[in-house]
């Protein structure tokens, strides 16, 4: 049976990334249970070499991307404490920097930038980073269909360029970034000219039949419900509360209802203030996943509708509480939801990288970067002032002395299974938080325990290739929500052509789909949720992935004419098990006082090591990553002669 099936998904075609993705795979549980020292007795493969010589261009390479296998293996050592029992001595390696950065995401390239900003062009500088890419999760992806090659991406896009801080706005600025010229590349008709909209898929093992409707906030509510699979009562609830603009919490003035709803998640509002009946929840459960990383158990409905929904899918019931707002998308926010480049922000981070070796990302223009071939032997090259060095974990971070007095600090990394020594006037970590404690362990017990605090939130992109997007079109749909399925959103790729990218603007031509999967266990705090997600996420297997999607698309799409064995050309999956920033939850944390959240107690300067990253700011967002490493150089600016 499953074999019959596996046969009319497609799991026998041969399509990019699979054939070399399974070995990565088995090869990934391996390593999981095996120490990673131990792994360089000859027993285990080489990954990490294999990522240094045959990554000439990792975005193209095949794999499972995000933290893939090799990326995590040293640093999880680390965590259970048996790394320095397996590591040999260090080896010394290069001259002084003026400034090491740990971790070159948005964050680390940004304190770079804001470092030669203030120290000058020549100033020294060296970036780590574990990964066989620079971007951290602003990935770059490339698929290949036939002669076309499709962008992806792992951080999407810029979200509200016009609340950007002066800092953010004038790094975006320096790098010729003009958000403006996106009203221009972005098709913001193309989908609604072809008459495409939204759908919901519901599925049988939630709903009791697969169904997808489509017509969402184009066709009346009570129209859109009737077709869904849910009983007359369930129906009506969610019509009522998309259209009745009720006050569930009269009496109450605004800032007590903005109280109260801050300690009520969603689903406890819809059922118990908003009197829903209970079946009501399951269509609402993962509208969460892809913002929060959980579902809407565990988000305050305070939060839902301060952050409103990018996928205009929205959160009945909240508008008349606190005013109007949520239910589409970019409601909440001044800008439209349209600032993408076709690699998402792995187009800024690639514009950081040029600006400090323009040999390494050739080209001059916002325009030029998105089909710029990077070539990836120049990050790291003697002659450059900054050098990138991928593959390669920080392990320790130390002060040659007093910290209050010392004049350098020496970062040790392992690569290729070796360690290095480096040593550095300044050091900036923008890594996780909650790697620093295992890499400082010098620094006070309440700054490690307020970095350890945050889980960050763990979640998949999965990005699949497909020849042409007939199906959508026969469909009228160009995303879909599915609340209970394995992915819970797809949609077709963001309308966007830039320079010599040409997105997809004809069903007939392949086009990248955009999936999320959030792993989460209902019930559960939201610091709980990840770390048990985090859990799923390492042990899933590539295999299973496929099989999910394969599966999940037949069932939306089989009516429109999609078929997985034959329209599939690619599948890459970005799993990040250490996503988003975490922010407190009003639900679960408490209230602390500004000064004693825990990012702000975690991100207090250590001598010479400042700490920047988006968890320093406890938002997941570029600009705070790039916020945060304005204000890590900063702090380090006295020393800056001394
Ligand atoms: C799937 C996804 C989609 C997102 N979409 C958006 C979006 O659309 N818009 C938006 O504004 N934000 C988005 N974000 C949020 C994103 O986190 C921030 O925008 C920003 O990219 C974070 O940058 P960062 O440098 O703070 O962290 P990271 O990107 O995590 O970079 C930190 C880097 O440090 C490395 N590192 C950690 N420990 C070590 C060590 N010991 N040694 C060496 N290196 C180390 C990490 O592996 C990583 O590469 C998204 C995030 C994810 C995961």
């Amino acid at each position: 049976m499953k074999e019959a099936r596996d046969r009319e998904l497609g799991m026998d075609r041969r399509i990019t990334r699979r054939d070399f993705l399974n070995g990565v795979a088995v090869s990934l549980g391996g390593l999981a249970a095996s120490a990673y020292w131990t792994g360089c007795t000859g027993s285990q493969p080489d990954l990490a070499s294999a990522a240094t010589d045959a990554q000439k261009n990792p975005p193209a390479t095949a794999g499972l991307r995000g933290d893939a296998a090799g990326s995590f293996e040293p640093a999880h050592e680390l965590r259970d404490g048996t790394f320095w029992k397996n590591a040999g001595g260090a080896a010394s390696t290069d001259s002084t920097y003026d400034l090491i950065v740990v971790g070159a995401g948005i964050s680390g390239l940004a304190a770079a930038h804001f470092f030669r900003k203030q120290a000058g062009p020549n100033a020294r500088i060296l970036i780590l980073d574990n990964h066989d890419d620079f971007g951290g999760h602003a990935q770059r992806k490339e698929l290949q269909v036939g002669k076309r090659t499709l962008l992806s991406y792992g951080a999407q896009s810029i979200e509200s360029p016009s609340l950007y801080s002066p800092e953010s706005k004038s790094l975006l600025a320096d790098l010729g970034v003009d958000v403006q010229k996106f009203y221009r590349y972005y098709d913001q008709k193309l989908y609604s000219s072809l008459k495409l909209g939204s759908g919901i898929f519901f599925d049988r093992e939630t709903f009791g039949e697969d169904r997808l409707v489509a017509g969402f906030g184009d066709i009346p509510h009570h129209e859109f419900f009737a077709k869904a699979p849910l009983s007359d009562k369930a129906r009506r609830d969610i019509v009522r509360l998309y259209t009745e603009k009720v006050d569930y919490l009269p009496g109450l003035t605004r800032e007590r209802k903005q109280a109260v709803l801050e300690k009520t998640s969603y689903a406890d509002f819809l059922t118990k203030i908003a009197k829903c009946a209970p079946e009501v929840v399951p269509v609402f459960q993962t509208r969460s996943h892809d913002l929060f990383c959980v579902g809407i158990d565990a988000v305050s409905a305070a939060a839902l509708y301060e952050e409103g929904d990018d996928y205009g899918y929205g959160y009945p019931g909240l508008d008349a509480m606190l005013g109007s707002g949520s239910g589409s998308r970019g409601n909440h926010k001044p800008d439209p939801y349209i600032f993408h480049f076709p690699d998402g922000n792995a187009s800024v981070a690639r514009l950081l990288v040029r600006s400090f070796i323009p040999d390494a990302v050739p080209g001059h223009t916002m325009e030029d970067v998105v089909t710029a071939q990077a070539d990836y032997s120049r990050l790291d090259h003697p002659d450059s002032a900054v050098r990138i060095r991928l593959n390669s974990t920080v392990v320790g971070v130390h002060h040659d002395g007093d910290p209050a007095s010392a004049r350098e600090v020496e970062v040790i990394y392992t690569r290729n299974r070796q360690l290095f020594r480096v040593r550095s006037r300044l050091c900036v970590l923008a890594c996780y938080n909650s790697m620093v404690p295992y890499l400082c362990p010098e620094m006070s017990g309440k700054q490690k325990e307020a970095l350890a605090y945050g889980v960050r939130g763990p979640l998949i992109y999965s990005h699949v290739a497909i020849r042409n997007w007939t199906s959508f079109h026969k469909l009228g749909v160009f995303q879909i929500a599915a609340p209970g399925s394995y992915h819970v959103y797809a949609a077709l790729d963001f309308p966007v052509s830039i320079g010599d990218y040409q997105g997809s603007s004809h069903p007939e031509e392949p086009m990248v789909l955009f999936m999320v999967r959030t792993p989460c266990q209902p019930g559960l705090s939201q610091r709980e949720q990840h770390r048990i997600g985090r859990v799923e996420l390492y042990d899933v297997t590539f295999e299973t992935m496929e099989r999910n999607i394969r599966d999940q698309l037949a069932r939306m799409l089989g009516s429109g004419g999609f078929d997985p064995a034959q329209d599939i050309e690619g599948i890459t999956i970005g799993r990040w098990a250490h996503g988003y920033a975490y922010s407190p939850n009003p639900l679960f944390d408490p209230d602390f006082a500004d000064d004693e959240l825990p990012n702000v107690v975690g991100r207090k300067p250590f001598g010479r090591i400042a700490i920047a990253n988006s968890d320093a700011g406890a938002i997941a967002y570029m600009d705070t990553a790039i916020n945060e490493a304005y204000r890590a150089v900063q702090e380090l600016s006295h020393y800056r002669d001394s």
